[in-house]
């Protein structure tokens, strides 16, 4: 949150800045009959130290200033719409609402400033938790600026958050057509994600072949978006198709190997069903010796070791799989029940203690990219940001890894 206040201050400080040199700072302006010089307002100082403070991100000093430099020019929308935003960011949304709704109240406002300050209120709205309200001014702000990027994906957050995904998908679609070619890739993944949503919705309602059709259509979207495999992987199931659910799900695993563990427990029903449970250790050991790093195959590995009667084998790959990552939790666990069924074999526990003796343990080790949030699992949308697709497991490097690397960069 202090991040993103610290942004929008940014934001605010650039118009600001802009409002002080751009075109929107006429010379003159004609208020209520007269006409007024807006050099005034340039020329005292309250402007300009409110200016400075914000830059500082010293909020409460900067409003002081700037109501100052309001008096002077009482008809200055521009700086009566920051000044609303400001109040909002010290956390005062009612008087920020009170604020931008005088504004709208203003005759003659163009459907530029009408859209600006229509935005503001619905930021105002969306801080204070009305929804509804904010949704509402958003949808106003498109029909005055149907390109306004900031509307648009405010809109489609708030429509994510109440499981609109429909209208989520068709804002994001509209957000694709008028963004440049960079973020286009962005907005699939999303897009992707929300074809997913709309299969589980279509699912859960019955409708199957929609549930199919979507989920296809999501992998067609975005090729690494991993919840529509495994979903189009149950649909065939469901439907009989056991040769196609294992063809999807096997796709899934080549699609990146820092996920691909995430199909393995489905796969390893399959093939056990069909007698052939060696597919499954042939699979896992590909997986490893791709992604030596990797321990949720060599676990997946060992569990299904384990259910063949093969502890000492599992026990091997558990082992294998704690040299790469000490910190998973998980592999002790497995790697102690294994011991006190085997009745704690002494060279067993012995090799144990030798491969965790300098270990580093710690929880929580999915990180967003976008905004630091850590969790202990994998989430696909981020609960503090709401970016998709942004989590990645955060690795721990051995100190000698972490010099050599530091070297490397030195020599650069
Ligand atoms: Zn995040």
């Amino acid at each position: 949150m202090m991040e993103s206040g610290f942004v929008l201050i940014l934001v605010i400080t650039a118009l600001l800045v802009g409002l002080a040199s751009g075109k929107l700072w006429e010379r003159y302006r004609l208020v209520q009959g007269h006409w007024v010089d807006r050099r005034r307002l340039r020329q005292s100082p309250h402007f300009i130290v409110g200016l400075n403070y914000l830059v500082d991100g010293r909020v409460d000093l900067a409003i002081e200033e700037l109501e100052q430099a309001s008096t002077l020019d009482p008809g200055a929308l521009e700086l009566r719409m920051v000044l609303g935003n400001l109040y909002r960011e010290r956390g005062q949304v009612g008087r920020a609402i009170q604020e931008h709704q005088a504004l709208l109240q203003r005759p003659r406002l163009n459907p530029m400033e009408h859209a600006n300050v229509l935005l503001c209120l619905g930021l105002d709205y969306l801080r204070g938790g009305f929804v509804d309200r904010a949704t509402e001014a958003f949808s106003e702000v498109l029909k005055l600026a149907p390109n306004n990027e900031a509307a648009l994906n405010n809109l489609e957050k708030l429509q994510e958050e109440q499981h609109q995904w429909q209208a989520a998908y068709d804002t994001r679609q509209r957000l694709a057509t008028i963004s440049g070619p960079a973020s286009q890739a962005r907005s699939k993944t999303i897009m992707a994600f929300l074809e997913h949503a709309l299969g589980v919705q279509a699912l859960g309602q019955g409708e199957i072949d929609e549930a199919r059709r979507r989920f296809l259509a999501a992998t067609e979207l975005d090729s690494t978006v991993i919840p529509a495999y495994l979903s189009l992987g149950d649909v065939r199931l469901q439907q009989g198709d056991r040769a196609g659910a294992a063809k999807i799900w096997e796709s899934a695993v080549k699609v990146s190997t820092d996920r691909a563990y995430l199909p393995l427990g489905r796969l390893e029903a399959l093939y056990v069903e069909e007698g052939a449970p060696n597919r499954f250790i042939a699979l896992c050991e590909q997986l490893t010796s791709a992604a030596p790093r990797e321990w949720r195959a060599r676990a997946a590995l060992a569990s299904h070791l384990v259910s063949q009667g093969q502890p000492t084998a599992a026990l091997e790959s558990l082992f294998a799989a704690l040299e790469h990552n000490p910190h998973a939790l998980a592999i002790h666990q497995a790697i102690w029940s294994l011991l006190s069924a085997l009745d704690l074999p002494q060279p067993l526990v012995a090799r144990y203690i030798e491969v965790t003796r300098q270990s580093v343990f710690y929880l929580d080790p999915h990180v967003c990219t976008r905004c630091r949030y850590r969790s202990t699992e994998l989430l696909w949308q981020c609960p503090q940001c709401h970016e998709w697709n942004t989590f990645v497991e955060e690795r721990i490097t051995p100190a000698s890894d972490v010099e050599s690397e530091m070297s490397q960069g030195v020599g650069e």
